[in-house]
């Protein structure tokens, strides 16, 4: 690391020491810490993420300056904005912030959250791209569950912090998240050299669907063995949590196992009249495809014959166009 990256992450430490400090102990930072305890976060829960509150008054400028930082890191930092005259502004104020770290557990950038979602300006700001913050390749909570990514063999792939820190109030420690960005492949080559599987949980809305889709996509290009924890419909890991609490949220997520073709059985359908005769046709076909892709030649059968039930179709034909598609993929 060379002298200007360790100015930036020491700048990003103290920051997140301001921020939360304001956010704990004082009135500038009673508002978000009642929205914090509202959506149910526990102190020791906002203490572990080192959570924090930026008001509106420039405060990470004025005490970096104090701190003796030189202008050129501080303008390198991303913590702020520059005016025509080079004079540096707070880039965060009246956002909840979420200090994000390396994989050794260096702070290298924030995600701010508004408090009401009905502000016109966006919900999270994320850092820019600095020296040491590069989006492509952070995953959230990735230093902190190491040891529990470890010992499961496993991540659990979020969409959201929120639901990163959710899952950790309730016991599930090898939670990660991408940085609200679409999974990269970057990502993916991190995941691997950490563990052997990966749980995509992603929200229970279309976007999530979508985005659970996609990822399960680009995760198959990798030798990662893939599930999925179906969300119930329209609401989101931590939602579920504040719902339902975290003893029902952990119990939920151990039980909502899918393998990527229950998805893909189910997703393919979303779009879709099955009543219609073209629809099913090509319904079938697509989970055929599917079905072609899996090693396991017993695996196989099992989706076959839940096909050749579901739509009291013979297997051999089914088994048939499989095949097909098998030799199609080579
Ligand atoms: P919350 O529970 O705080 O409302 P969420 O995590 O449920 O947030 P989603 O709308 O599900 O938010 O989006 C998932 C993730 O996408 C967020 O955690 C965040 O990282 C990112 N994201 C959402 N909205 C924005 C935005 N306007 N700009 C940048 N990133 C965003
Ligand atoms: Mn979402
Ligand atoms: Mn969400
Ligand atoms: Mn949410």
């Amino acid at each position: 690391m060379n002298s200007t990256e360790t100015k930036l992450i020491e700048m990003h430490e103290k920051s997140t020491e301001v921020y939360h400090h304001i956010l704990m102990n004082t009135e500038l930072g009673q508002k978000a810490l009642d929205y914090l305890h509202d959506r149910g976060l526990t102190d020791e829960t906002i203490k572990y993420y080192q959570i924090g509150f930026a008001p509106n008054n420039n405060v990470i400028n004025r005490f970096l300056v104090e701190q003796k930082f030189e202008y050129q890191d501080m303008r390198k930092s991303g913590l702020f904005l520059e005016d025509d005259e080079g004079k540096l502004r707070d880039r965060f104020f009246n956002r909840i912030m979420f200090p994000i770290k390396n994989e050794f557990g260096s702070i290298i950038g924030f995600s701010g959250r508004v408090l009401n979602k009905e502000d016109s300006t966006a919900k999270y700001l994320n850092s820019p791209e600095t020296d040491i913050f590069n989006k492509r390749d952070v995953l959230f909570n990735l230093s902190n569950a190491k040891a529990a990514i470890r010992k499961n063999d496993a991540v659990i792939l979020f969409e959201g912090f929120m639901d990163v820190i959710s899952a950790y109030q309730s016991g599930i420690e090898n939670g990660i998240a991408s940085m609200g960005t679409s999974l990269t492949n970057d990502q993916i080559k991190v995941i691997n050299r950490h563990c052997s599987s990966v749980y995509v949980c992603y929200d229970g809305d279309a976007a999530g669907q979508n985005a659970i889709n996609r990822a399960l996509s680009l995760l198959g290009n990798s030798n990662l063995t893939l599930r999925v924890i179906q969300m119930p419909e329209g609401i989101d890991p931590d939602e579920y949590r504040k719902q339902f609490g975290e003893e029902k949220f952990a119990d939920y997520m151990s039980k909502s196992i899918e393998s990527p073709i229950a998805f893909k059985m189910r997703y393919y359908k979303l779009n879709r009249n099955l009543d219609n005769e073209t629809d099913k046709f090509s319904y079938i076909q697509d989970v055929l495809k599917e079905v072609a892709k899996v090693d396991q030649p017993i695996e196989r059968d099992l989706y076959i014959n839940q096909l050749a039930d579901q739509f009291n179709l013979n297997k051999n034909d089914l088994t048939m166009t499989m095949n097909s598609f098998i030799q199609k993929n080579d």
